[in-house]
């Protein structure tokens, strides 16, 4: 089916067709790292991710050399093998995941390297970098990010796994799930309450764990609806005894440490977003442009004009915020309000227009096999995880 179409037509695209803010907003290095990334995805991950698709997980030898390409390190200090990237970088990096249309590889890619190894950058100690970033940074060992709970996602506050203080080890015991990279990661980050008596966001800490030792064990891949080529499982704490070492960041300061990195984790999602959504215009113009109907084709309707050209202008005007935004975070600004109020609207922007896409291709739509269909499914997650669309508009509303 509409597969053959996907390697050439990336190849060929600009990637802002429309208005270009490459020009406008980013560096000849941002310009360089897109366009290395996007002969990456064209070349080396469009072609496998649908047999990744089955086997439910990104490969660790695509962690390895994307490590080597120096893609995997771009929110880490140069002297631990990163890229040292602003918030610009950060849009990129997701746009052009997102641009491959497999929702689940750049959601298990972006977790790696720009959701959690961020965490290790701004909280870690010196050591604590120089002991895990390299690794991390060169995809030899994968990391996934260890926060819900099954009895709080969107309420953080309800976590209930612990760490108790045993001399120079801490003692975790508790159950995380639906974790991304649970299955295939070697570390993750995690959060635990440290001080039983605190009330709210106080009173939490945050760890780095490694599997493999006794007391940390995860459950089997489970069955998503989309996001299919991301592993995903719980993992459970019995006993896990952690190295006084690896607690990140000041004890009892680990909720408000997740919410300073919530602003990159934010907009790496949108733009991870607004690639996938640049992605299905693309297969949809092609689409519409070739498609018969009553003597012409679809795209002599003017309805189906309109509602391509409202598309195009409504993911213009949200990839002009994540911009706006990006560059503001790169000069050191807040972007608190921007980051909420595109976490709020974006996802569902794309969940609109990639619907209108699916019914712009008829029946053929709806059928597996289909890039559009696969883009479809894999639009749901965006505005549960990294903060649900009614927490966001919360978010905004304490701000207005
Ligand atoms: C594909 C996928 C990947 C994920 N990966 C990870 C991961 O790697 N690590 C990790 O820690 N977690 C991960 N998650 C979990 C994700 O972060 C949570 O699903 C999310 O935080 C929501 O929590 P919940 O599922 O418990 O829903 P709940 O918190 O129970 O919320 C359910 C719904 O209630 C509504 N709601 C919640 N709060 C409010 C409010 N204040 N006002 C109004 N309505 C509200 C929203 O509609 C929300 O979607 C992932 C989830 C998915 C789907």
């Amino acid at each position: 089916m509409s597969l053959s179409l996907t390697r050439s037509h990336l190849a060929n695209q600009k990637g802002n067709a429309m208005l270009d803010l490459d020009a406008e907003y980013l560096s000849d290095v941002h310009r360089q790292f897109r366009a290395e990334l996007r002969k990456f995805v064209v070349n080396e991950i469009v072609p496998h991710a649908e047999s990744w698709e089955t086997d439910g997980a990104v490969p660790r030898q695509v962690y390895e050399q994307m490590g080597a390409l120096g893609f995997l390190g771009l929110a880490a200090p140069t002297e631990f093998g990163g890229a040292d990237f602003d918030a610009l970088g950060t849009v990129v990096f997701g746009e052009e995941l997102g641009r491959s249309g497999f929702g689940g590889v750049a959601a298990s890619i972006a977790d790696h390297a720009d959701m959690a190894l961020p965490v290790v950058v701004a909280a870690g100690t010196r050591e604590q970098q120089r002991r895990l970033v390299p690794d991390v940074a060169a995809g030899r060992r994968i990391l996934g990010f260890a926060v819900t709970e099954p009895g709080g996602g969107s309420d953080l506050t309800r976590m209930k796994t612990t760490a108790v203080r045993n001399g120079d080890e801490w003692l975790l015991n508790g159950q995380k799930t639906f974790i991304t990279n649970a299955v295939s990661a070697d570390l993750f980050i995690t959060v635990a309450r440290t001080d039983p008596a605190a009330r709210g966001a106080k009173g939490f800490s945050l760890f780095v764990v490694e599997k493999g030792s006794q007391g940390i064990s995860v459950g089997s891949n489970f069955k998503k609806t989309g996001w299919c080529s991301s592993d995903m499982s719980e993992v459970f704490f019995e006993n896990f005894r952690v190295p006084a070492e690896n607690l990140l960041g000041d004890e009892g300061r680990g909720f408000y440490v997740l919410m300073q990195r919530l602003e990159r984790e934010r907009m790496s999602m949108c733009a991870q977003c607004i690639g996938m959504m640049e992605r299905a215009l693309e297969i949809t113009l092609q689409h519409v442009k070739n498609r018969p109907a009553y003597g012409h084709t679809l795209w002599d309707l003017q309805s189906i004009r309109h509602e391509m050209a409202g598309y195009a202008s409504d993911l213009t005007a949200a990839k002009l915020l994540i911009y706006h935004a990006a560059a503001k975070k790169s000069r050191g600004e807040s972007t608190r309000l921007e980051t909420s109020m595109m976490k709020a609207t974006v996802p569902q922007l794309m969940k609109r227009l990639v619907d209108g896409c699916v019914q712009m291709h008829g029946a053929s739509g709806y059928m597996r096999g289909m890039e559009i269909e696969r883009i479809w499914r894999d639009t749901r997650p965006f505005s549960l995880g990294g903060g649900a669309a009614a927490v966001m508009l919360d978010e905004v509303a304490k701000l207005l």
